[in-house]
């Protein structure tokens, strides 16, 4: 029976797609003694991740950082801008999109949710959890609200739940295209400092984030990067806020501190992280996470298996979902792999529960952590009796070889 304290030998495989693992670096930082946070010391700290985290937006605009998990900063999001009532544009591109849809719900919005519709005969999933945002969709709804009832147009950037991420760019053009005042809010929690992202170029007004994925830290920390027209929105709107209100945090910011008791801790885990992503440079840490995901779906074909991402333009950089064949339940195959070899995979969620697991690629990896975590998924498969069509590992094996990171190449040269 596995307890709480089960330590089996060697490394954890922690290859869901998120939290993704923690490099030792940030948990010597985060192990610090905790400080005063009213004290001068916490304010140079304050200052200086309220910096970087803005470049790794990519914005000149305030970056709210909350003590929370990235559901909080959905809802943070949610009540700075809106009223009750309002009626609130999303789509469904899988689980967290749904999860948000059911958020806005229950803070007494009006939420429309776009969808692709129809099923694929093949796998029997939904077309909507196998594709990204269709922006012309967006764009066609928003021509025909000429009342401009839609305050808002909700949509996840990078699909935790099938590896989609969505073409933000389109999105702001297609509002923009139809003329159309609705704000633009982009959930990227599993995106950022991944997979590229461009808060201010992108004309975002709310980018929610959080702190257990890209930014390789523990669960618990989440954001808001904000622009004007939101932080004008805010003065505005009337669902109710105290503790998500940014207000009072933007202001505070501006010295380094925060209204609340900040979480101390995560944010010396977060300064290192943003030295680490800062030293490498973001388009290095983006071009790594797009060699994995590479090097992970070269694995999938070789085995045969789909792709959960039907569109090769938006595949994630972040997570891979690999689709069983019917009536093979991919839970029964994930619980086997870390019974025998310690390795977590992503479990589907919500439409997609039984039929398909997620491999994470983000993060503090390496070619050789994956290729260990999809030596575990093909003994598996294997085990549990999945015909295979080849090695995933024999493929990913050669791509990663023929194809060295930029870093290994300069110290061959
Ligand atoms: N949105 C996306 C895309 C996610 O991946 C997650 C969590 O994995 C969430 C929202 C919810 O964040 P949290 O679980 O940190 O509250």
């Amino acid at each position: 029976m596995l307890t709480l304290d089960h330590h089996p030998s060697g490394r954890h495989f922690l290859q869901i797609p998120g939290p993704s693992p923690v490099p030792d670096r940030i948990l010597r930082a985060m192990s610090l003694p905790t400080i005063d946070h009213r004290g001068p010391e916490f304010g140079v700290l304050g200052l200086k991740v309220l910096d970087g985290i803005r470049q790794v937006f990519r914005t000149k605009h305030p970056v709210a950082i909350y003590p929370a998990s990235g559901t909080g900063a959905w809802e943070a999001a949610l009540v700075n801008v809106l009223s009750p009532g309002d009626a609130v544009l999303m789509f469904e591109t899988g689980h967290f999109a749904t999860l948000w849809q059911k958020m806005a719900l229950r803070l007494g919005l009006k939420p429309e949710f776009l969808a692709v519709p129809g099923t694929d005969a093949a796998t029997g999933l939904p077309w909507s959890w196998r594709r990204g945002v269709q922006a012309d969709l967006i764009e066609a709804r928003l021509r025909k609200d000429a009342g401009h009832t839609i305050k808002a147009v909700c949509v996840v950037h990078n699909e935790t739940s099938t590896g989609v991420t969505s073409d933000i760019a389109a999105v702001r053009k297609a509002i923009d295209a139809a003329g159309h005042p609705a704000l633009l809010l982009v959930d990227t929690i599993s995106g950022l400092a991944s997979a590229d992202y461009r808060h201010d170029d992108w004309g975002v007004d709310v980018t929610v984030s959080g702190s257990q994925k890209g930014l390789m830290l523990p669960p618990g920390i989440s954001f808001n990067a904000l622009s004007p027209k939101a932080l004008a929105a805010s003065k505005a709107a009337t669902l109710p806020k105290a503790f998500w209100a940014w207000d009072e945090i933007v202001e505070m910011n501006k010295a380094g501190y925060w209204p609340y008791t900040p979480n101390t801790n995560l944010l010396y885990g977060l300064s290192e992280a943003l030295d680490m992503l800062l030293e490498q440079g973001l388009d290095a840490v983006f071009a790594r996470h797009q060699r994995w995901a590479e090097g992970v779906r070269g694995a999938v074909r070789a085995w045969g298996l789909p792709i959960q991402c039907a569109d090769a333009a938006v595949y994630s950089p972040v997570l891979t979902g690999v689709i069983t064949p019917q009536g093979v339940d991919a839970d029964a195959i994930r619980k086997l792999i870390h019974e025998r070899f310690d390795l977590s995979l992503g479990t589907g969620l919500g439409k997609v529960k039984g039929r398909m697991f997620r491999i994470g690629h983000l993060g503090d990896c390496n070619d050789l952590t994956l290729m260990a975590a999809l030596a575990g998924v093909e003994m598996g498969l294997k085990l549990a009796g999945v015909p295979l069509a080849g090695s995933g590992v024999a493929a990913a094996m050669e791509y990663f070889a023929a194809h060295p990171q930029p870093r290994a190449l300069a110290a061959a040269a």
